[in-house]
Formats: structure tokens, sequence, C-alpha cells
């Protein structure tokens, strides 16, 4: 050994580093090069000492850094001499404790791999057919661990001890299961069982046959997959007939499953994007066009279908069996998804569901399938969860701080900050519900614990409705944290920026109801200041107004002074006393709202049994009428200090008097045209050089595609969200900002 020109370096390295096969990789690199030394997990992250001839450390952390594991995301990489030390060997250390502080990145979970799929689909392997397969480049992660490091004992598969041949595989280092911490076989690990229904036979080829069999008699059943369980059935129009009826879900939009890409494309249209991120590790809920009607009943209120593809081998095992089957969160209306057996068992107990696929690997942590969608070329995302959380955006922020944001009442997530990273969480679900206020609760202590975030700092929205919260709680307004959540992914914190918000309802600085915003936000971002809006009108009974749509749709036409003949006389009167005599009828300027009110006067959606239907149904109008250019008349108001309102009784009236004239789809899209139309006129007035558009009617995708097309010609910079929701579930986000 010539330790003359030995030399010895200390690299660490943050990021995502554990749980991604980073271990095994550093020893193959290093006993490759005949370096010695050893490699080391900690709550931190990694930790490397090398030694060896200097061009060989050299190469080591290149190669290294050129081609870390696949799943890993290095975030920081230093290196540092140290003294030489006699070891003949390089070595994986046990992993350490470093104590209270947590900042390795805990993987999301990660959609099966090729090699495991190979596994599995071979006859004389030992994992053929076992759906809990696994390596270090696939599998569980968030959804299985309790605390760092990621380590087996600090996950729920510290409950199965590992066979033989599977520890052999977990302590060799040029194993793909490597320190794999879910490691398992059939004869050591989890195992599948059915609830609600005796099955002759416990080896899993048996139980798929007759868990396809009960799927294929119409059966609607519960199938325990990575975050949750899903409610699995066929497609065809009986049996969703029979979903919608007990999951009280009428129109809404129901996710599929699909056994390949192929299978997908006999549906929809899918681009080369859109294909990526389906066959991506995160394997999200993908919104596609429909090609054909074959499944409108399952999307019956919009031209989109969200499928996604088998993630974990259990489902590859199952769609063997078929091409498509319904694939929805498993939950009751407005209640988190369901994640064991327990849980599950109330669903078949109210006869939700008839029976269940289970199985005894437990749950830890929630995560609903995640869903996106292509938008102007772009993904956009509409709800991070499973195989996207936990992950950290950096941000442009400087300083020590560790917050937590509580987010918006609907679609809640909750942030969590630590220095210049925020953390947002999985999918939350509606805060109406105690049950999901609970499991906000129970969820901000688990993240707060396995991120190692101990917020001095609360941030919550400014509506009064938090008046128990004390004045130590930061206080940001709805429409302000959209429009800082499109500003903090794209780096434009500190920038001179025009918030353009296109919502559903947030409180607004006045008191009332804001949602088709002009915020002008500059170097300061802490504040901001209104500088156009929509002409405000009334919302006659309150929230009743979001679902009987035909309140805000004669509210409308109140103040234009014409009524059309689709409202009967005394609803009319009825609805004009709320409002003459003020009682509970807000002022609002929400898009959103005016979306609803005009779908009412078109007679497309009078009663909205679910949230946005009546947009969307108007979405859907917009989009059958291709050919149609032109817009209904833009009616601004400016003020001496350049204050802009955009009326809108010029356009009701424009539509009342075309009701008789033209199809339904016609009006819808001279409307979207009209929404696309003020914006850019309100944007050539104010004349900013960078817009950020965010709110939930971006997620209308003909809108964001009409309003793509008018502005970039123009020269100005504009922005949309991309990973960060740009519904509600982006406020937690841009609320931690501040
Ligand atoms: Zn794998
Ligand atoms: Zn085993
Ligand atoms: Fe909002």
């Amino acid at each position: 050994m010539k330790l003359k020109n030995s030399v010895r370096k200390k690299i660490t390295i943050k990021g995502t580093v554990q749980g991604v096969g980073f271990r095994p990789t550093v020893y193959r690199y290093a006993t490759g090069l005949g370096l010695t030394g050893f490699v080391l997990n900690t709550t931190d992250g990694l930790i490397i000492e090398v030694q060896g001839d200097d061009d060989s450390i050299g190469i080591f952390t290149d190669r290294l850094k050129k081609q870390p594991p696949e799943n890993a995301v290095i975030e920081s990489f230093h290196v540092h001499d140290t003294l030489t030390r006699p070891d003949s060997t390089f070595i994986i250390k046990e992993s350490i404790n470093s104590g209270f502080y947590k900042e390795a990145e805990i993987a999301p979970d990660i959609a099966v791999c090729r090699d495991c799929l190979n596994d599995i689909s071979d006859k004389n392997n030992k994992r053929y057919m076992y759906p809990f397969t696994n390596c270090t480049n696939c599998g569980p992660r968030f959804s299985i661990i309790k605390d760092r490091p990621y380590d087996r004992a600090n996950t729920s598969m510290y409950n199965f001890t590992m066979c033989d041949s599977c520890l052999a595989e977990y302590t060799d280092p040029g194993n793909r299961r490597f320190h794999a911490q879910p490691n398992a076989c059939p004869e050591c690990g989890p195992v599948l069982y059915f609830l609600n229904h005796t099955m002759k036979n416990k080896n899993p080829s048996a139980l798929f046959e007759e868990t396809a069999e009960l799927i294929r008699k119409g059966m609607i059943v519960g199938i325990k997959g990575l975050g949750g369980f899903n409610i699995a059935c066929t497609p065809d129009i009986d049996t969703v007939d029979r979903l919608r009826r007990i999951k009280k879900r009428p129109g809404k939009s129901f996710a599929l499953m699909a056994r390949d890409l192929p299978v997908i494309e006999k549906f929809c249209f899918a681009g080369e994007l859109e294909k990526n991120l389906l066959l991506s590790k995160t394997a999200p809920i993908v919104l596609l066009k429909k090609k054909n009607d074959l499944l409108d009943h399952i999307s019956p209120d919009n031209n989109y279908l969200g499928f996604m593809l088998p993630y974990s081998p259990m489902h590859y095992l199952l769609m063997n069996y078929f091409d498509v089957l319904v694939f929805t969160s498993a939950n009751k209306k407005d209640e988190p998804i369901c994640i064991n057996d327990s849980e599950i068992n109330k669903l078949i107990d109210e006869k939700i569901i008839d029976a269940a696929l289970s199985n005894n690997r437990e749950i830890v942590n929630r995560a609903d399938d995640s869903i996106v969608q292509v938008v102007n070329g772009r993904v956009q995302t509409i709800r991070k969860s499973r195989g996207m959380i936990p992950s950290a955006f950096a941000t442009q922020i400087t300083g020590k701080s560790e917050s937590l944001a509580m987010g918006a009442n609907l679609k809640n997530t909750f942030s969590l900050r630590k220095n210049e990273k925020i953390y947002m969480s999985q999918h939350i679900g509606d805060l109406m519900d105690y049950r999901n206020l609970k499991y906000q609760k129970q969820q901000v202590a688990i993240n707060s614990e396995l991120l190692g975030i101990y917020p001095e700092k609360i941030n919550i929205d400014a509506h009064p409705g938090y008046e128990n919260f004390n004045e130590t709680y930061g206080k940001v307004f709805h429409h302000h944290a959209h429009a800082l959540s499109v500003m903090g992914e794209h780096g434009l914190l500190g920038q001179d920026v025009l918030g353009i918000i296109c919502d559903g309802t947030g409180y607004g600085t006045d008191g009332r109801i804001w949602g088709f915003e002009f915020l002008k936000i500059g170097r300061d971002y802490n504040n901001f200041s209104r500088t156009g809006q929509l002409e405000y009108f009334k919302l006659p009974g309150g929230e009743k107004a979001i679902h009987e749509t035909d309140r805000i749709g004669i509210s409308l036409c109140r103040q234009s002074g014409i009524y059309p003949d689709i409202f009967a006389k005394n609803r009319i009167e009825d609805v004009r006393k709320l409002i003459d005599n003020n009682i509970n009828s807000p002022e609002c300027s929400s898009l959103g709202r005016l979306f609803d009110g005009i779908a009412s006067i078109l007679g497309i959606a009078d009663i909205a049994d679910y949230e946005a239907k009546a947009a969307i149904l108007l979405q859907r109008e917009a989009e059958n009428a291709h050919d149609v250019k032109q817009s209904y008349s833009v009616n601004l108001d400016i003020s001496g200090s350049g204050y802009i309102t955009i009326r809108h009784s010029t356009l009701i009236k424009e539509i009342i008097n075309e009701l008789h004239l033209y199809d339904k789809s016609v009006i819808a899209r001279k409307f979207h045209a009209w929404v696309v139309s003020a914006i850019m006129q309100a944007i050539s007035i104010i004349g900013p050089e960078r817009v950020v558009f965010s709110g939930g009617c971006f997620q209308n995708k003909l809108l964001c595609e009409m309003l793509f097309d008018n502005i970039k010609g123009t020269g100005i910079d504009f922005y949309f969200n991309e990973n960060v929701p740009v519904n509600d579930a982006g406020i937690s986000y841009g609320q931690a900002l501040l």
C-alpha cells in the first residue's frame, strides 16, 4: 500500500439521499476505484470518508455528482480534507442518530421499477406474483415512515423479520435490495387478505383471481394501495351508477386505472408530456381529453378523464385481469382517505363497498393519489399528494425561521417551513368536516416530527372566522397567498409583479368576498395593493348561493335590470327580497361565482351538487364551440387614480339578448373570451412588466389556453402555477413565504 500519496476526504451530502440506494452506489464507486473508508446515513444526510490517491478520489467525487442514484436529489455536496486512517476496506457503517436536527429529506413513495416488475412476472423468481416486491429504486417510503433516519426500524416494516434470503440481499452492497428498507418476500413479508369475503385460497394468484371475479360480477371492492385504500369497480354504466348512488356523488368525475398506455389511448388523447407523467415515478392521475364518449358516464360534466397507470406490484397484478377500472379514493364524502381495516370496515358496514382486499403492511402516513394536467405545454398540479410528498421547495428567502402555514378551508394542505425550504403537506381535504380538521391536526404533528421542524410562528388566513387565533398568528389574505404561491415557485419574490387572481372565494381587506382581483406586489412582497377588480355583486343567501346558483344568476340580472324567462317569477321575487332587505347577501367580486351565475342564466346548472360544478359545465359547453372567436363587450371603469372596475351588467345584457339566438356553447365560449379580453385590457392599462396568474379558475384548461394565446406575443413576462397547486391547495405554500 502506497500510504505516501494517500489522501483522505470527508464528503457530506444533503438532499434526498436516504431510501434511494445512495449508500450501495457509494460503495460500488469506492470499491471499484480501490478506495477505503466508509459511508454513513445520519439524520442530516450522508457522510462519506474516502482514502486513496488523489486521482481516484477525484474520479469518485465526480462520478457521484454526475451519476448519483436515480431517485436521489443532491442539494449540497461538500468535500473537506481529513486525516488519513489505517483502514483497509470500504464499509457501510450503521446509521447514527445525530440528534435534534433532522434535515435529511424523506423520499416520497416511488412507483414500482422495471426490475421489480420482471421479478414478479418470472415464474422461477421467489417473488413471482408477490404484491409487496420493492427495491432501493422503488416502493413505499413516506407512507411507511415513522421517524428518521430512514431505516427499517423506523418504518412499519419493523414488524416483519427478514428471512435469510432477504437479509442476504439487504446486507449485500452489490445487491439491488441492499438496505431497501421495505424489502420482503412471500416467506417473510406482508400478506394479502380479504375483508367481508371468505377466500378459498391464500396464495396470491388465487386471491387476485377471486378479487377479479368479484369485480367482474359488479361488486365494489376496496383495494389497499400505498397511501390508502382505493375503491375499485368496473367502468360499466350500471356499476358506476350504483357507485354514484352509494357514494352520493351524482355527477362528479371518478379516476380510472388502465392496464397500460395503449389502453388509455383508446379513450383519450395523450401528448408526450402527458405520457411521461403517466409513466413517471410519481405516477399521478393525469387529466386527459376524451377521444370518444365510451367512458362519458365516468365524467359526465366535462371533456376529460383522469387516468393513472398501475404504480405498485399489487396494481399490476390486479390490472392483469382488466383494461380499465374505476379507481377512486376510498372515503366517505368529505372525509380523509381510509388507511386501515377499521376505517375500511366502516365502509363495508355502511354498504358503501362490498368487500376489501387488504394487507398487513401498515400505512403510517395517508396520501391520496396526486392529480395533474398539462396546460400550455406545462404541468399544472391540481393535487399534490402520493408520490410527491414530502418534497421541499427551495425558495429565495434567507434567514433562520421555522414556521407553519395552515392553508385554506377548501382542498386544505398545510406547509412547514425551515429557513429557505418549504414542505407542503399531502392533500388533507375540506376543513368544514371535523374529521378532516382532526386529520390536519394529527398530520401537522407527524410531519413536523418527521421533518424536524418545530414552528415558532404560525401563519393563517386573514378571515375573521379565525378570531380565536390571537395576534401572535401571522395573517395572510387569501389572494395575496395565491399570488405569492406563483412568485415563490418561479423565484419572483422581490420583483415588481401584477398578480391576477381568478378564483372562487376568499376574504378581502374590505371585509368582502374577493375572487377576480388585480394585485400589485412590489419589492416588499409582505404587502400588496389592489389595483383592479370585478364589480361587486350580491350573493343572496351567502353560502347557499354556491349550491343554488340561480340565486347568483338572479342577483346579476337584478343589477343589469333585465331577466331571462328561465327564472320563475316567484323565485325572482324571493331572491330579490333577500337582496333588497339586505338579508344575508354579502358582496363578492369572484370570477368563480360569475361563472356560476352565467351557467344558471344559460340553464345548465341550477344546483351545484359538488364544488365548481357550474364552472365545469360552462367550460365543457365552451370547449364544444371551437370556431367561435367573438367576445362580449368589456366595460371597464377607470377611476382618477387608475383603479379598474370590470363591469358585468353589459355582459349580462348581451348574454340575455342572445339566449334565443345562439346555442349555449356559443354563449359560453364568448363569455370565456370576455374574461380573457377583460384581463388583457386591464393589463394594458396597468402596464406591468410581469404578471402571475393563480386561483382555482385556472384549472379551466380552455381559459388558460385562450389567455396564453392572447398574452404570449405581448412581450410581458407571465407565469402560472406549476408545481404548487393553482387552486386553494397552494395557499399554504403562499402563506409560508411570509
Ligand atoms: Zn424496484
Ligand atoms: Zn424474505
Ligand atoms: Fe382560492
